[in-house]
């Protein structure tokens, strides 16, 4: 079993349910409120966590806040290592403000907070104390020198990096290449590439930009209900998504890249890896929420049969 590191974000989402979504100046009562652990580095650590076997090590920035603290009880109760999950002296807790109204449409404010400070040298720190990882997965909720310094660390220490490119940012060749990973969805792949992905031939080519011009080591671009599209030198394949009742498709990508850490992490054959991820992935939308939608390896395992 490879040791798994997850990079990034932790968020707090506060989400108000009303009839409608405020104008400017106006105030709607009536609503109903919730409060989630969130952030895409959160999410795919605790996907992670639940699916594999293995103490996940988190490495994120929080305030020395209630929601911080919030934050780090779920890290330790699900049972990974928060020895990485940094207090900032000064800045609140990152969260996300989000307004829902009776259609399902939603307006969201993220106020990054201490997300934001979570420094290259810290995270350098934290690797140097894991000479035992193999595998780190990161997003782009981050300093994004951050994620560059981090990537070209963990290529120079052998270590294997998966990029999920959320939420789409412009990145320099000079990450790209040194990534053994990248997990776009069709968004994201277009910002990286120019190409438009629709489709099966579209994916192809934005996946030979990435893979055969940028250098990127494998290449998958997740296509929601259409499934995960991979590509590398000597395959190519196109794994549908299992056909289930979609409920609610927040954090479908973190699952799916956290189910896929796990699965490499564990040395699955890529097809089977593929297969894996889309798996907990559809399974995840089925259900509300983020981090409470993740589905356990058994009952994954249950579903791929
Ligand atoms: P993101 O959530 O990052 O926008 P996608 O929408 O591409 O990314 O979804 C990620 C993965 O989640 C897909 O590759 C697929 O495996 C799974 N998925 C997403 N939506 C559905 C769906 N409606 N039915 C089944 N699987 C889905």
């Amino acid at each position: 079993m490879k040791q798994i590191i997850v990079i990034g974000s932790s968020n707090t989402d506060m989400v108000v349910k009303a009839a409608k979504l405020p104008g400017p100046g106006e105030t709607i009562l009536g609503g109903t409120f919730l409060m989630n652990p969130g952030g895409k580095g959160a999410n795919q650590a605790m996907a992670a966590q639940r699916l594999g076997e293995s103490k996940v090590i988190f490495i994120a920035k929080i305030g020395s806040d209630v929601f911080g603290q919030e934050a780090i009880d779920g890290f330790k109760r699900a049972g990974m290592d928060t020895r990485f999950v940094l207090k900032d002296g000064t800045a609140p807790s990152g969260i996300a403000l989000i307004s829902v109204d009776e259609q399902g449409e939603n307006a969201i404010m993220v106020a990054p907070g201490a997300n934001a400070n979570l420094s290259a040298v810290e995270v350098a720190v934290a690797l140097d104390a894991c000479p035992e990882a193999e595998l780190v997965l990161l997003q782009l909720e981050i300093p994004l020198d951050t994620v560059e310094r981090s990537v070209v660390a963990c290529a120079q220490k052998g270590i294997r990096v998966i990029l999920n490119p959320a939420p789409a940012r412009n990145l320099s060749d000079e990450i790209l290449k040194h990534l053994y990973l990248i997990t776009p969805n069709e968004t994201e792949a277009e910002l990286l590439t120019g190409v438009t992905v629709t489709d099966l031939d579209s994916a192809r080519r934005a996946a030979r930009i990435l893979h055969d011009e940028k250098g990127v080591g494998n290449v998958i671009i997740t296509l929601g209900a259409k499934g995960a599209f991979f590509y590398n030198t000597s395959l190519e394949l196109l794994v549908p998504a299992p056909a289930v009742a979609a409920v609610d498709t927040t954090a479908a990508g973190d699952v799916f890249n956290g189910a896929l850490v796990v699965a490499l992490s564990e040395a699955m054959p890529l097809p089977d890896a593929l297969a894996f991820a889309c798996q907990a992935a559809a399974l995840s939308v089925t259900r509300l929420g983020a981090q409470s939608s993740i589905p356990s390896r058994a009952e994954v395992n249950a579903a791929l049969g």
